[in-house]
């Protein structure tokens, strides 16, 4: 592939699962920013660096290393080589990571590592800020928006029974992380004035897969 794509939206807009599918299609490499800023705020978590203590949180986040393996199911993410893939997805995660990922430092550690693995191109990368601030030159960008109400069910159906939330619960908790990435000073989520808008609350996968395919082949 000789093009880069930018997924951008906000919280369980189905933007990595289509992303995922979108570069399978086209045989590119996916990345899922998401997953580095959940990385980073799971070790924190583990070492008892709390957001507010930014110097602390810099001391730390120069010297992570977050790896991106790409797999069967989708990608591997390990953190100073330690497999986090699974533990990175907890509602301890989820309802702290934008609080880590407003912190300066931790946004130009990571965003310079993305810059670096699209150098080749032939990637499809999601996130919030790709089409804005990391990959401002990327040739196709997709703004992928839904519904809070679709957003929640859909993410209430992915987690099952196994998660001890309601379908309430997880509206707000979505709305109040939407507000955290909305609001933050540097490199908020925003659609970029050259994205192309896809509202997919009434789309199905394979739809909104197709149609950002067809862009990227176009
Ligand atoms: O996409 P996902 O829900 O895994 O992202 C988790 C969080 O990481 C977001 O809510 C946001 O705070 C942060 N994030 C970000 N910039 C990105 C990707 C994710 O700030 N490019």
């Amino acid at each position: 592939g000789n093009i880069n794509v930018a997924i951008d939206g906000p919280a369980g807009a189905g933007k990595s699962t289509v992303a995922r599918k979108v570069a399978e299609a086209l045989e590119y490499v996916y990345i899922d920013t998401g997953a580095m800023y959940r990385a980073v705020s799971w070790y924190m978590i583990r070492n008892d660096i709390l957001p507010e203590h930014v110097e602390e949180v810099e001391h730390h986040v120069k010297n992570l290393v977050i790896d991106l393996v790409p797999d069967a199911g989708g990608q591997k993410v390990y953190c100073n080589g330690e497999d986090v893939t699974t533990v990175i997805r907890s509602l301890e995660v989820t309802n702290v990571v934008s609080l880590y990922a407003s912190i300066e430092s931790v946004r130009t550690h990571l965003v310079q590592n993305q810059r670096q693995m699209a150098l080749r191109k032939g990637v499809v990368m999601d996130g919030r800020d790709i089409g804005t601030t990391v990959l401002p030159d990327a040739e196709v960008k997709i703004f992928m928006t839904a519904s809070v109400q679709e957003r929640a069910l859909r993410r209430f159906k992915e987690l099952g029974d196994s998660f001890d939330i309601t379908l309430e619960q997880l509206e707000k908790d979505i709305a109040n992380r939407d507000k955290l990435d909305e609001e933050r000073e540097i490199s908020p989520l925003r659609c970029s004035e050259d994205a192309i808008v896809l509202d997919t609350t009434h789309m199905s996968i394979p739809e909104v897969v197709e149609t950002i395919a067809a862009y990227c082949r176009a």
